[in-house]
């Protein structure tokens, strides 16, 4: 399996903001540790403009490159663009290594569910998950779907794949919660699987289980994960109940679905962040 990372992706942050680099180099430390998963790593590609501005406006790209706060979670700190954009290219080059057959995952930040076709938010700047799932149909792949399993609904990712021919959109997330839409499917490719907070864990696990059922029900040729480790019952950004086992059968599941896949790092923030990654992988291994 290969891990796409970039030490850069930790040279910015702000005092108290739980989006942090630790979550990165901890997870990288821990990785490289370890010894039950063969891994090898490699840096992002350069994700092209033309792929970037079929997710994003041109206003947009403007916008990202000023010294204005986009909200009081989304700060404009020196050089996000050129951030969000290596992060891009960490989902861009998962996504090449899965359709050269080998699964991969991008360990980078930010990360990008929330940002929308004209807007940054919710630490989210570029949407590498909706990029790389456009890219993936420009390049021949005639069924992508994006699974989102964070917390949080990714209204971004929704908003850039709403009715886009040969794409779906899978998330389950807590609601009411950050950031207060996905209670209703849109469009006829866009389904959310909402979660009451602090549902017991067999309710969360059971409703999952609903979403990958629609999942393997479109038939993707592609499947393109939003992994965000927040509905982990430590994390301290939602009410979820979810253990790291859970993280390791929903990699299971995504592998026993033996389609092309990828994955990309969205939130997370508990300091179990690198074990949780590490049982996601696991199963998605095998
Ligand atoms: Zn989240």
């Amino acid at each position: 399996m290969k891990i796409v990372t970039d030490p850069r992706c930790t040279e910015y942050s702000a005092p108290g903001h739980p989006e942090r680099p630790e979550r990165i180099s901890r997870t990288v430390e821990a990785l490289k540790a370890q010894d039950k998963l063969k891994l090898t790593w490699t840096g992002p590609a350069p994700a092209g403009e033309a792929a970037i501005l079929r997710a994003h406006t041109a206003q947009h790209l403007e916008q990202i490159q000023k010294p204005f706060d986009f909200d009081a979670d989304t700060p404009a700190y020196p050089d996000i663009a050129a951030h969000a954009r290596r992060s891009v290219g960490g989902a861009w080059q998962a996504l090449q290594s899965a359709r050269a057959g080998e699964a991969a995952f991008s360990l980078m930040r930010p990360p990008g569910h929330h940002a929308m076709r004209e807007r940054a938010m919710g630490f989210c700047y570029l949407n590498s998950i909706a990029i790389a799932a456009l890219e993936a149909r420009a390049g021949g792949c005639k069924r992508v779907a994006v699974f989102d399993f964070d917390v949080h609904h990714g209204n971004g990712t929704e908003d850039i794949l709403l009715d886009q021919p040969g794409c779906a959109f899978i998330s389950i997330h807590q609601h009411p919660a950050y950031p207060g839409t996905g209670l209703e499917n849109r469009g006829g490719n866009c389904f959310n699987f909402p979660v009451r907070p602090a549902a017991p864990r067999h309710e969360y696990r059971a409703i999952l289980a609903r979403a990958l059922e629609t999942l393997k029900k479109f038939r993707p040729d592609m499947v393109a994960v939003s992994a965000g480790f927040d509905a982990y019952r430590g994390d301290p950004l939602a009410d979820g109940t979810l253990e790291a086992e859970d993280f390791y059968w929903l990699g299971e599941t995504i592998r026993r679905m033996e389609v092309p896949a990828f994955g990309v790092l969205e939130g997370g923030y508990s300091m179990a962040l690198p074990e949780l990654v590490l049982a996601y992988l696991s199963g998605v291994n095998g």
